[in-house]
């Protein structure tokens, strides 16, 4: 058992992490305030491969796994949350879809475009009338000369407006329930297919999260995406690669907390002295720092498992359910630990605390994350 990354993951971070901080953070606020959704970024993410990181060269990516992905995604999120999601949407929701899915001729058009950041990918789950309960999707793909014929509507879809590429599934047979469901690929641009409301959001602003519409939205039958009916069962299984990445977004929002906690308890006097020197904030300190390092174990766990080519539903709904509680924890201490300051946007604490509430619900929320860890420890008892 190795608790530690190697060489080349420590440089990689450190590189990920110096890209953060000259290329994002200069920015965090102004794009926060105007809930500006930095697409002017994607070029520089690609250039260093970050819009690819799981998947083969042959495919234009990285060629890297899962714990070098998660690690990624922290050290995006601890400068900006927005950029963390919009990088895992992107890459473990979208474009893992197509890789784990999509025939040879759908991986050669769709993910290599994908994985070489010159596209942005997007996928569709949620619907205004199917959340949590995402196998009773209420799109509908009819079959009609050769392909699909689709109507519907999705909402909360991350890059819903500038996806080049939509991954989004629809009932094919509502009579077998989530057996029904069927995996769809859409183009920008495809007549029938559009984006809708954008979202004015709590946290995460500058991530772009809209709803898209289907109306009579034609796609030949290539551009199906998997078995037909296979569509929800595909979905989960690319939801426990997900939600390792959510799990990393969380890690992230709260390493950048509590760094900002830290950096202002040895700035802020009160009583004569720096508020680290009293034990309180030693203590709120202390528990931060255990809370984010059992988040990250678990995190890596989870990653490093799914490296191994194992089925990691249950690691994977750990590592996000804890690491997205901690995170929000985490974040509101930090806001604690800057008392009055702590509450206004001269600091950075508000902002991560508003983006660590996304992490409890996006990718299923916390009470589904313990449905599937109970159903998952009672299976095997
Ligand atoms: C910023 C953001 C980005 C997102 N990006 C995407 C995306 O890119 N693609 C996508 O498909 N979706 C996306 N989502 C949607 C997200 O996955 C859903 O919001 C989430 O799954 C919850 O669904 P819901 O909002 O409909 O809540 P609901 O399902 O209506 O849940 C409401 C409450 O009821 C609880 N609840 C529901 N069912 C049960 C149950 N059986 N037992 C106990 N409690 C229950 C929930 O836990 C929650 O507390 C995004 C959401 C946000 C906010």
């Amino acid at each position: 058992m190795d608790f530690e990354l190697n060489d080349e993951q420590r440089q990689m971070k450190m590189s990920v992490r110096e890209f953060a901080e000259s290329e994002i953070a200069p920015h965090v606020m102004e794009w926060d305030e105007a809930q500006h959704f930095p697409i002017e970024l994607k070029p520089k993410l690609a250039a260093i491969g970050l819009m690819g990181v799981l998947f083969p060269e042959e495919y234009g990516g990285a060629g890297l796994g899962y714990v070098e992905y998660a690690t990624v995604i922290e050290e995006l999120s601890r400068v900006d949350g927005s950029v963390g999601i919009s990088v895992a949407a992107h890459t473990s929701l979208c474009s893992n879809h197509i890789y784990q899915f999509g025939t040879e001729s759908q991986k050669q058009k769709y993910l290599a475009p994908l994985a070489a950041g010159d596209h942005l990918g997007a996928w569709g789950l949620t619907e205004p009338g199917s959340g949590s309960d995402a196998s009773s999707t209420r799109t509908t793909a009819v079959r009609k000369d050769g392909g699909w014929v689709i109507n519907g509507s999705k909402n909360f879809i991350t890059h819903a407006i500038h996806a080049d590429t939509c991954v989004a599934f629809a009932s094919t047979d509502r009579t077998k329930l989530s057996k029904g469901i069927t995996g769809f690929i859409f183009e920008k641009g495809t007549k029938g297919f559009s984006p809708s409301k954008k979202e004015n959001k709590l946290g995460l602003r500058a991530s772009e999260t809209a709803s898209v519409v289907f109306e009579d939205c034609f796609v030949s039958d290539e551009n199906r995406l998997g078995e037909e009916g296979q569509g929800f069962v595909n979905a989960m299984e690319v939801l426990d690669g997900g939600r390792i990445s959510i799990a990393a977004l969380a890690v992230g929002i709260a390493q950048g907390a509590f760094e900002s906690a830290v950096r202002y308890s040895g700035e802020r006097q009160q009583f004569g002295k720096p508020i680290r020197e009293f034990q309180a904030i030693q203590f709120k300190l202390a528990d931060m720092a255990t809370q984010i390092d059992a988040a990250r174990l678990l995190m890596y766990r989870a990653a490093s498992l799914k490296d191994q080519g194992e089925r990691t539903t249950k690691a994977s709904s750990m590592a996000k359910l804890f690491a997205s509680e901690m995170g929000v924890r985490v974040c509101e201490e930090a806001i604690q630990i800057h008392g009055g300051y702590g509450y206004t946007k001269d600091y950075p604490a508000e902002k991560y605390w508003r983006d660590s509430k996304l992490c409890t619900i996006g990718e299923g929320t916390s009470e589904i994350q313990r449905m599937i860890i109970a159903r998952e420890i009672l299976k095997s008892s």
